[in-house]
């Protein structure tokens, strides 16, 4: 359905003129994409922009990288059996793809479909082009033209690579502030952007004071409203921007679907098939609106697989985690009032010890420790959702107690995860996160309540972008507990841009100056090194 435009012929084209083109050239192919291009050329007129939720790329190999867009002329219909304002059946929408920002120089053009059964997404998985550089590209349906985007190949595999920028980032409160943060990042010019979850925010604010709304007014629940937050989301400019300018690769947290809830489980009701009715809808609005591979992310139901591996040149690979779908029911779950995270000492909870629990699921963490074992990069991301590192906090009692929706309540499944690490001796793991919406800097033990246990690994975590941090003073009271924790900050919102090369990785923590000004300045609250071969946080 895509065909390769010889290099060297490509004069600056028009739109009308283009469309012409591509119905031409496809009607001497065979029967079924001849049908589809033929409809792509007639020209469609929009009332409205299409292109209203940007575009948006990701999962970069060697060759390819998937392209998003979604047409949504009335992003907000409030009408289910219209999202985003349109209605009949699939819509073929062309998409050129250029070697340069001006969109001359065009390497290929192809048609994908937006599928009705998905909010008329597009998910257009291009492979066939060169490795390590950028491409730009933009969405034509009828006199429609998206903005244009820019996108990067991965290097190839073993390849030689100097150096790799990406921000990582986790926890966008629409109601909590505006997305100055995601337009800063942008500015840095990243290669890579990666979201770590809580991309957005299902429930409605009714404890906090908000700087904007959630249109809707009430928490989603259903593929509608869940369309619609995702479509609110999109529709901010520097968030649009980022994902114009930056190849996303993509994981999410719990609120993407529903406060706290694991696999099966959820906070607010003890019925398993009714919540999980909800996460397909959750998952399936998610798949909507991420540039993932449809061959590998096409929901099942409430099934979707997201976790992947993305390997660039000798340097780097990152794993990208799925942190919910899989996880053993919440450590000493019980109604009514523990459902959701919680703090759980061992005198109250044995379960939370149980060999058995597993955050990953048996399929994912072998998948992660097959993976660690045989990557030939350089330095090696394990990019999740939650805090990693111990937290353990005094309770009343005089116990410890540990807060069982990250780490803390799975530590069987982070200690097999940590000594894995040793074992396959893998190149410079680094593990980032999010969740907690404060920074911190960590290094990782195998056992963390023994200080002579070495350090094996660094975990670096994003504040939130938006999203309300954890009251300071009482976080800063547990950390004398927790000494492998080398900083923490949760007073302000931003993100972590990291610099990679053969000798160390720098990431600089990025702190916006005040996350309800929406022009808010960004400025580096605190550098962090991690030097090659050496596990561990360094100071820059
Ligand atoms: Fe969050
Ligand atoms: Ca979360």
């Amino acid at each position: 359905m895509s065909f390769r435009v010889p290099e060297g012929k490509n004069a600056p084209i028009n739109r009308r003129r283009l469309i012409g083109g591509l119905g031409a050239g496809c009607l001497g192919l065979m029967t079924g994409p001849a049908i589809i291009c033929r409809a792509a050329a007639q020209a469609r007129r929009w009332t409205a922009d299409p292109f209203s939720l940007g575009v948006a790329a990701g999962a970069p190999r060697p060759d390819g990288f998937v392209l998003w867009t979604r047409l949504a002329p009335d992003p907000l219909s409030a009408n289910p059996a219209t999202p985003g304002g349109m209605t009949g059946g699939d819509v073929p929408v062309a998409y050129e793809i250029a070697g340069d920002e001006a969109m001359r120089d065009i390497v290929r053009r192809g048609v994908a479909e937006a599928e009705a059964a998905y909010a008329w997404s597009v998910h257009a998985d291009v492979s066939g082009l060169q490795p390590g550089r950028p491409y730009w590209y933009r969405f034509l349906c009828g006199d429609a033209a998206s903005r244009v985007g820019r996108v990067m190949t991965a290097p190839a595999a073993g390849a030689p690579v100097e150096r790799i920028r990406f921000g990582f980032v986790s926890c966008a409160n629409y109601e909590h502030g505006y997305f100055a943060a995601y337009r800063h990042l942008a500015d840095e010019n990243p290669d890579l952007v990666l979201f770590l979850g809580d991309y957005l925010y299902e429930y409605v604010e009714e404890n906090r004071p908000t700087v904007r709304r959630h249109s809707d007014g009430i928490e989603a629940a259903t593929l509608p409203t869940y369309r619609n937050r995702y479509a609110q989301y999109r529709l901010d400019a520097d968030l649009q921007r980022l994902h114009a300018q930056a190849t996303a690769l993509v994981t999410w947290d719990d609120h993407e679907v529903a406060n706290d809830y694991a696999d099966r489980w959820s906070q607010f009701n003890d019925d398993p098939d009714l919540f999980l009715r909800r996460r397909a809808a959750a998952y399936q609005a998610f798949y909507e609106h991420m540039p993932v591979r449809p061959i590998l992310s096409r929901p099942d139901g409430p099934v979707m697989r997201i976790y992947d591996r993305f390997t660039f040149g000798d340097l780097l690979e990152i794993s990208m985690i799925d942190g919910r779908q899989y996880r053993s029911r919440p450590a000493c779950y019980a109604p009514p009032d523990r459902l959701r995270g919680h703090l759980e000492s061992d005198a109250g909870c044995a379960e939370r010890r149980d060999e058995g629990r597993s955050m990953l699921g048996l399929a994912q963490e072998s998948w992660l420790g097959l993976g660690l074992a045989h990557s030939k990069a350089k330095w090696n991301v394990i990019a999740q959702d939650v805090l990693m590192a111990q937290l353990r906090q005094k309770m009343p009692s005089g116990d410890f107690g540990f807060w069982t929706d990250d780490w803390d309540g799975f530590p069987a499944n982070r200690r097999r995860l940590l000594q894995r690490i040793v074992q396959t001796r893998v190149s410079n793991p680094v593990v980032i996160g999010g969740d907690i919406h404060a920074f911190f800097a960590n290094d990782l033990r195998v056992d963390f309540d023994d200080p002579k246990s070495p350090v094996v690994a660094t975990e670096l975590v994003g504040t939130s972008i938006s999203s309300a941090g954890p009251p300071y003073d009482l976080v800063a009271a547990v950390l004398p507990d927790n000494p492998h924790v080398r900083f923490f900050e949760s007073r302000k919102r931003g993100y972590v841009s990291v610099d990679v090369d053969a000798e160390q990785m720098t990431a600089r923590l990025r702190a916006l100056s005040d996350v309800a000004d929406p022009k808010a300045s960004v400025s580096t609250l605190k550098t962090f090194v991690v030097e090659n071969g050496r596990p561990g946080v360094a100071d820059a």
